[in-house]
């Protein structure tokens, strides 16, 4: 029986998690054969290699969360890596400013997040927020994070696979994981049958996770998010500037972010998008799943589920690069449209929808049993939590294997 079709342990996708996923595995079982299957040529070409590149503190997310305590030391591990590895990073901080007094109460919740999940964060006020940027605008006070930083995403996948590769971790490009037949898992080249299976498909994660039997109360709802790139000899902030999220929503708001290299940029948005590799114009169209995830979007629209329309009407404007640049604008002093000209490249977030309450997921949702585990909704900061977040799900496959 060959390793690659019967591997002790398979990991579909290549992205940030399964490869942080495939690289713990050997690192835990150097005896166990490790394969990772991804459908694309190479690895992280969706939302891994499609994000702000912004290591999370850890400071958003309520301190009983998987994505509080994940970002809170993934974080620390990414720092620590990059360092070691001489990769880029940018640790340059973040403010996060309120654009008037109704934004106050939201910034004291997130201070209070921070200090429950043990995070580094400073109340500032105006003042003080304009030493630290003279660009930054903000009502009476703001909040530094000294911890958050930015690190070149592609850079980093491409060497946490090439680590999991020298660890011993098998590749298997263009191969595309179809769902489960009998005991084992049917692909574009034929079927593979592992001892284990980890399902790290990000967009696609909620089909491979029902083809298995779980994530039957969930569908993944792509929600587009678009980029414009400041003109790099403007003058430019000093540190990441975030608004105050709506703690509501999944997503943190339209941020001023600065890359490693000094880039600027405004976005992302969080607009719905037709289908799930739905990036530019008509490409990746897939008719039966549009048709599905439309549906869905009717549905969500006529009965305004958690706000979705009021999310649609606001996300769809933000196509428009006066709308983008005015919401950049109500951060950061100086942000002349004219120099922002440039769009990058979009990202799709995997968003977790549960059927029947009709509610976005707001954090990580793992489901399987002794044969499979699928990782759900590892949106946005799954980046930051992916190597302590690995291990959680190894230790998830151990007490599911027992
Ligand atoms: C606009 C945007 C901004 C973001 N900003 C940040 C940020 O600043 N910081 C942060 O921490 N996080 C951020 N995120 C979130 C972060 O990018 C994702 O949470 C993370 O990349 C998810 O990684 P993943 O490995 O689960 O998914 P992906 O990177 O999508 O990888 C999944 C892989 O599975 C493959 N695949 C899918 N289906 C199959 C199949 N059937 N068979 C084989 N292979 C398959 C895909 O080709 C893909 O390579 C952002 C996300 C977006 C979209």
């Amino acid at each position: 029986m060959s390793t690659t079709t019967n591997p002790d342990i398979l990991v579909v996708g290549g992205g940030i998690v399964g490869l942080a996923v495939a690289r713990a595995a050997r690192v835990r079982w150097p005896d166990a054969s490790v394969v990772l299957l991804e459908k694309e040529p190479e690895v992280g070409l969706h939302g891994s290699g499609r994000n702000s590149g912004v290591l999370h503190a850890g400071f958003y997310y309520t301190a009983d969360s998987l994505k509080a305590r994940f970002s809170r030391d993934g974080t620390r591990q990414w720092t620590e890596l990059c360092k070691e590895r001489g990769l880029a990073i940018n640790r340059c901080g973040k403010l996060v400013v309120a654009k008037g007094p109704e934004e106050l109460d939201g910034l004291d919740e997130l201070k209070r997040r921070g200090d429950r999940n043990g995070v580094q964060l400073e109340v500032v006020s105006k003042d003080e927020a304009r030493e630290i940027d003279p660009a930054a605008k903000t009502f009476e006070r703001a909040l530094f994070s000294p911890t958050t930083a930015s690190v070149d995403p592609p850079q980093v996948t491409r060497t946490l696979a090439a680590d999991a590769l020298e660890l011993g971790v098998e590749m298997v490009f263009n191969v595309r994981a179809r769902g489960r037949k009998g005991a084992s898992l049917s692909t574009t080249a034929g079927d593979f049958q592992p001892g284990y299976l980890i399902n790290s498909a990000g967009l696609y994660a909620d089909k491979l996770a029902q083809s298995f039997g779980f994530g039957r109360d969930f569908d993944i709802l792509p929600f587009k998010g678009i980029y414009l790139y400041g003109d790099p000899k403007e003058k430019r902030p000093r540190v990441h500037i975030y608004p105050v999220p709506k703690l509501s929503r999944p997503w943190l708001g339209v941020h001023y972010t600065i890359g490693v290299e000094g880039q600027v940029k405004i976005g992302p948005t969080a607009i719905p998008a037709f289908w799930r590799e739905n990036y530019r114009g008509l490409e990746n169209l897939d008719l039966r799943e549009a048709f599905s995830i439309l549906a869905i979007e009717a549905g969500l629209f006529l009965r305004n589920d958690f706000e979705f329309r009021e999310i649609a009407f606001e996300e769809l404007q933000k196509y428009r690069r006066s709308v983008l640049v005015e919401q950049g604008a109500l951060l950061v002093d100086g942000t002349p449209m004219e120099s922002f000209r440039t769009w990058g490249k979009p990202g799709i977030r995997a968003q977790l929808f549960h059927k029947k309450e009709r509610k976005m997921l707001m954090d990580f949702v793992l489901e399987g049993d002794d044969r499979s585990l699928h990782i759900l909704n590892a949106v946005s900061p799954a980046f930051t939590c992916a190597l302590p977040f690995a291990e959680f799900v190894l230790d998830e496959m151990e007490v599911r294997t027992r």
